[in-house]
């Protein structure tokens, strides 16, 4: 390929979507009252890992569980956030010597390895150098060749990283990580355990797009979102919907191309990097939607749905009849299509 002897100089990001920007919007009423048995339901919002949240959930007694929720959100991010120099992360990543890692991180690194192995890879958190060279991750963009992403590729591998009574530890010192495309799921689903051990029995929680629901919305009704058109300007104004999913009690990720990319000599990188390659993904998968049980499962599947492809992707779905997944690629023509598994069809209404 062209692109792969070409020299890139990293230039500002000409254009990124602006990182608040929710990929799914909630179709469901707002407000603290409204339910059938007029049940109260709260709403909390705000920001976190760059981008918004929000909890909704009855609560007989209008309970307010803000500092809570704000609790493990900053737990998380002082576990896993990049950007945050005293992160767990960040301190493996500079290799300081003794990182005692501690319950958020022990999960989201788990189901990140058993993701790598159950997609050969395509999902891996040691991207970090590569999300790094891209301009994408949390040092600046260099400028890279094919050389250059090949000498990062010698020490870029899931396998060469793993967990050691409460540690990680590298096969080489180089290695770095980033849970970016995880920790959000994660987060969703540390705060809706928190509301299962309150027993609330309703409740949505989102956070930049990833979304885990249980029992019934305000009217009553099965939780219902929405699936945005992967729209490269998608903004809270030009936003549209391509389907409606009526989700019930599950967990729902997406990842696009449309969202974190920037544009450089007409061509368009994706945040999302082939592993195998180095290369920002390219192809005509536009945003994959996985439904799962977990979020942070859901979330990382998603973004290896990404770098496989939906051909691969759905052949991984073959084999967890358990997962659904909502796909929508570009046709030759440059038109969106829709593909999804069977187990999702009557939950979906596309628009
Ligand atoms: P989005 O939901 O915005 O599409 P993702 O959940 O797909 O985002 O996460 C993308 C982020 O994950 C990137 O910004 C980068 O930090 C990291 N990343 C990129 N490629 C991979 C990969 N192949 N495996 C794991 N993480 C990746
Ligand atoms: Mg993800």
């Amino acid at each position: 390929m062209a692109m792969q002897t070409t020299t890139y100089n990293r230039r500002p990001i000409k254009r990124c979507c602006p990182l608040f920007l929710l990929l799914v919007f909630f179709l469901a009423s707002c407000g603290k009252t409204g339910s059938l048995d007029e049940k109260p339901y709260m709403v909390i919002q705000g920001f976190t890992q760059g981008t918004t949240y929000m909890v909704k959930y009855s609560s007989q007694d209008s309970t307010d569980y803000k500092s809570e929720i704000r609790q493990i959100l900053y737990e998380v991010d002082s576990s896993m956030s990049t950007y945050k120099d005293n992160s767990i992360i960040s301190r493996i990543n500079r290799n300081e010597g003794l990182v005692r890692i501690d319950h958020h991180f022990r999960k989201v690194f788990q189901t990140a390895q058993r993701v790598s192995r159950m997609t050969g890879g395509a999902f891996d958190i040691t991207v970090a150098p590569l999300v790094n060279a891209w301009g994408f991750g949390f040092t600046e963009g260099t400028e890279l060749d094919r050389s250059k992403i090949d000498s990062i590729l010698d020490f870029v591998g899931y396998r060469g990283v793993r967990l050691k009574e409460g540690q990680i530890i590298k096969d080489d010192q180089r290695v770095m990580i980033d849970m970016n495309a995880i920790a959000q799921g994660y987060a969703v689903d540390a705060i809706c355990g928190f509301l299962d051990k309150q027993a609330i029995p309703d409740y949505l929680v989102e956070i930049g797009g990833e979304v885990r629901t249980k029992g019934l919305n305000p009217d009553g009704e099965p939780w219902r979102i929405g699936i945005d058109k992967p729209i490269d300007s998608s903004s809270a104004r030009q936003r549209e919907l391509q389907a409606i999913a009526s989700i019930g009690e599950r967990a729902v990720a997406t990842s696009g191309s449309y969202r974190k990319f920037y544009v450089e000599d007409g061509v368009k990188y994706s945040h999302t990097i082939n592993p195998q390659t180095g290369y920002p993904v390219q192809h005509s998968l536009l945003s994959a939607t996985v439904f799962a049980e977990e979020c942070v499962f859901a979330d990382a599947l998603a973004t290896a749905f990404m770098v496989m492809g939906r051909e691969k992707s759905k052949q991984i779905l073959k084999e967890h009849p358990s997962l659904g997944a909502y796909f929508i690629y570009s046709d030759d023509q440059g038109n969106f299509q829709i593909d999804y598994t069977e187990n999702v069809k009557d939950l979906i209404r596309n628009l």
